[in-house]
């Protein structure tokens, strides 16, 4: 056990200053769900400091800048936006007035390895012509998924996201309802019970590929995406989503507290079962009265409370839990536009369930692949050089029990989708390269302290959701909470923004430390 640094309230008395004297929370890692938790928390009277270990904010939604372009390293589609809207309003201030959001039509392009295009939007009649196209036997199928999408919609988000599961009567009350709704499906066999084309079940069921989760096995509560989309639609933010993490900080900071880079927490300090504070890789001291972890889950339990016999988050339960694949992001820029394609384009490979047990089950680096392409400059011009575009190539690979030597796989597999690219949707791409980075798993363990390089922390299964999920309240340690893909409800952006959401249950109000 450590030894107790001096408590928050009482180093802060000495300083005499009113907004110093507020209890104290430290919020570990700059991540959408730690930018979330500190706004909340300094809404409820804490004083914040959040503390990152990268040189800038955003975590996954890093932006790397390289000669002139801009690279959202991550999250690029806007979902459910009130949740952002909320955080400004704590604020005082309107989300709107900060940041622009455009609404992405079509929401994606699916392109099939044949060639064959699937565009999807929110607009019903758009949608059921584009499956009539495919397969006009399906049309009614597909009305009656959006359907069952809306009813899961209606529990798994709008009624359970935000609730925090600490008890396991809180899972028990929602058996029922998982029961009618299939939640034991998973989200291939959900969609498949609706439509019978090929091409239709890989296009609406690939969504959980955006959580971390393989539509073969993850729980069919994850089809309520589809209805997420259809409702509050698809966006991008003008300036990338980095604008909308700086436009948290801004919110931070404007409520006196603070967001610190360069600053990675070696140790979250405990006494009498109770965290205190937090310790710097070099060696500085912070004392708070609550500490919020946004580190990786397992990270933070198998590395930041060595002193804590760890009664249900044991390095052995989290050796053997599931995790979500890992992915090779290759970003570049090129000499040329390629006004053809669009924002978001899905560009699938020749193989779905056999490339997915490949990377979930049999942790292989197969060759095919499927790929993300993000190409931002079709909304943004001005995140890349005048005449130029900024995109990025997502590939979801296994994480790193796979036995993969990155170093020297990195280059031959950017070289593939390169390639790849080059005789789809890109012409003439390598030569028309004027930047180029890539990121794997390694750099997700290494830069971001992700467990086993995964990049969205546990798989959602269902033995791994809700009530399973680690709780947003420290099971481990008073005073300990956390927020982040690895707690409920789970990765993505409105995921994240949710489990900071959820600390509003478990989280003393300030004044309690007052
Ligand atoms: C390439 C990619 C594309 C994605 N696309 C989308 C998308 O389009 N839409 C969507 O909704 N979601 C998307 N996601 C998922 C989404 O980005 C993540 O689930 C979400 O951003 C994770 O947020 P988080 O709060 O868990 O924190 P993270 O982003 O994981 O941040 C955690 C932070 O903690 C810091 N940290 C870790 N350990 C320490 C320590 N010891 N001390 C100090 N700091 C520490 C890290 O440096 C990091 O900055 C994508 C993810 C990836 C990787």
């Amino acid at each position: 056990m450590t030894t107790a640094p001096p408590r928050a309230d009482a180093a802060l008395a000495e300083t005499g200053q009113g907004a110093r004297r507020k209890p104290h929370a430290v919020v570990i890692g700059s991540g959408f769900g730690g930018l979330a938790a500190a706004i909340r928390l300094g809404y409820r009277g804490y004083r914040v400091t959040v503390l990152e270990k990268l040189d800038k904010p955003g975590g996954r939604a890093y932006v790397h800048e390289i000669d002139g372009f801009r690279f959202d390293a991550g999250p690029t589609i806007i979902t459910a936006p009130f949740l952002l809207d909320e955080l400004w309003e704590m604020c005082g201030r309107r989300f709107a007035d900060d940041i622009e959001l455009v609404p992405m039509d079509p929401f994606y392009r699916i392109r099939f390895d044949s060639g064959e295009v699937f565009d999807t939007n929110g607009d019903a009649a758009a949608m059921r012509a584009q499956v009539a196209r495919f397969s006009p036997s399906d049309v009614d199928g597909y009305d009656r998924f959006i359907e069952a999408s809306r009813e899961i919609f209606g529990v798994g988000f709008q009624q359970l996201g935000h609730v925090p599961f600490t008890h396991w009567q809180d899972m028990a009350k929602i058996v029922p309802d998982m029961v009618r709704l299939g939640s034991y499906r998973s989200v291939y066999s959900m969609v498949s019970k609706y439509v019978k084309d090929d091409r239709l079940r890989v296009a609406l069921s690939f969504h959980p590929l955006l959580i971390g989760g393989n539509p073969f096995t993850v729980t069919s509560i994850y089809t309520l995406i589809s209805y997420l989309e259809r409702h509050w639609g698809v966006h991008s933010a003008m300036g990338g989503t980095g604008a909308i993490v700086s436009g948290m900080v801004g919110l931070i900071e404007g409520q006196g507290s603070e967001v610190r880079c360069n600053a990675e927490v070696a140790e979250i300090t405990v006494a009498d079962g109770k965290a205190t504070g937090v310790r710097l890789a070099g060696g500085e001291t912070l004392p708070a009265d609550i500490v919020v972890s946004n580190a990786d889950l397992a990270w933070t339990y198998r590395n930041l409370l060595p002193g804590v016999q760890r009664k249900h988050w044991t390095d052995r339960k989290l050796d053997k839990a599931q995790y979500s694949n890992g992915l090779f992001v290759w970003y570049f820029g090129t000499k040329r536009r390629y006004d053809d394609v669009k924002h978001h384009t899905i560009l699938l490979g020749p193989r779905y369930r056999g490339l997915l047990d490949d990377i979930f089950k049999r942790k292989h680096l197969a060759d095919d692949f499927s790929l993300y392409l993000h190409r931002p400059t079709a909304t943004d011009p001005s995140l890349a050089p005048d005449g130029c575009d900024t995109f990025y190539a997502l590939a979801p690979v296994p994480h790193l029990d796979a036995d993969v030597d990155w170093a020297e796989r990195a280059e031959p597999y950017r070289r593939a989708i390169s390639d790849y690219l080059a005789a789809t949707v890109l012409p003439g791409l390598e030569d028309q390269l004027a930047c180029s980075r890539v990121t794997t798993p390694k750099d997700f363990e290494q830069r971001l302290l992700s467990f086993k390089g995964a990049a969205f922390s546990l798989e959602p299964v269902l033995m791994q959701s809700a009530w399973f999920r680690p709780h947003n309240k420290s099971e481990e340690v008073e005073h300990l909470y956390m927020v982040g893909a690895g707690t409920h409800p789970g990765a993505g952006v409105p995921g994240v923004i949710s489990t900071a959401r959820v600390l509003d249950r478990v989280v003393p109000d300030a004044s309690v430390f007052a």
